[in-house]
């Protein structure tokens, strides 16, 4: 039985109509897909995992002056977060080559990059995300020149919190992808990181181990998807270490 109207379905969330204007509700499903959604599979916890990663990273981000949409948890799977206009370019970082670069450049995958380098791709899976420049965005009325100047801006510091905290927990921040939408106070409009901080949109490598925590586990068949995710959360202090009593994931509360 729905409990509220749905607007939208995408290959790993659900977005609901939220309690009051301007609010939405985040329902994280379980689906892991890849390769635009070639492969795809239920991966039991996956959508509990990222509902409280992004949670955890949102909330950094907030705490620290990076505006996101990110308001609270509301329960397991959901959290309310702020209505936005989602402008329809993926923003990548990256610090160490791999992937899409790898392949396209000819870098060898590990290979660190003198620079952050940030790239756009059009959100559009009929394409498959072609990447673009800034040319193709202005040019098509995605976004302004001022407004990719912020989203540079805002992916950068989004970066360098995140850098930070995986090498506290003995993670290479090698990639990842945010969104970020507009809103609007009144005759203004800001910008905000919106959609999700997970393991599923990021290439996270153990530094002692080069281990993946990350959804390459899954693309690449390397492991458990959820194994992976909960190590991550654990060492975050999201989640606390089995106690090998077998009853399953506890969420710290
Ligand atoms: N990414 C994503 N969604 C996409 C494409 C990429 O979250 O539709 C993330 C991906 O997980 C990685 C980073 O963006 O952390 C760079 O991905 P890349 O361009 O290397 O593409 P891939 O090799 O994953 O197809």
């Amino acid at each position: 039985m729905a409990r509220r109207k749905m607007i939208y379905e995408g290959k790993a969330k659900i977005i609901y109509e939220g309690p009051e204007p301007g609010t939405v509700v985040q329902y994280f499903k379980d689906d892991a897909t890849a390769f635009n959604a070639e492969k795809h599979a239920v991966v039991e916890g996956k959508g509990v995992l990222n509902n409280r990663l992004s949670e955890h990273f949102m909330t950094g981000l907030n705490a620290i002056g990076v505006p996101t949409h990110f308001i609270r948890r509301l329960n397991m799977r959901e959290q309310l977060v702020r209505q936005v206009e989602i402008i329809p370019l993926e923003v990548v970082v990256r610090n160490i080559a791999a992937g899409s670069m790898s392949k396209r450049l000819g870098i060898e995958e590990g290979t660190a990059l003198p620079r952050p380098i940030v790239e756009f791709y059009y959100k559009d899976d009929s394409l498959g995300d072609p990447m673009v420049t800034e040319e193709h965005a202005i040019a098509f009325g995605w976004a302004q020149q001022h407004d990719l100047d912020e989203m540079v801006s805002l992916a950068l510091r989004v970066n360098d919190f995140l850098s930070g905290v995986m090498f506290g927990i003995g993670i290479k921040l090698v990639d990842f992808k945010i969104e970020i939408g507009r809103i609007y106070d009144g005759d203004f409009q800001r910008l905000i990181i919106a959609d999700e901080i997970s393991p599923d949109s990021c290439r996270l490598w153990d530094i002692e181990t080069g281990e993946k925590l990350d959804k390459d586990v899954f693309r690449q068949d390397l492991g458990n998807l959820a194994d992976a995710y909960t190590e991550l959360a654990t060492r975050l202090g999201v989640m606390p270490r089995k106690s090998g009593n077998g009853t399953g994931p506890k969420l710290v509360p």
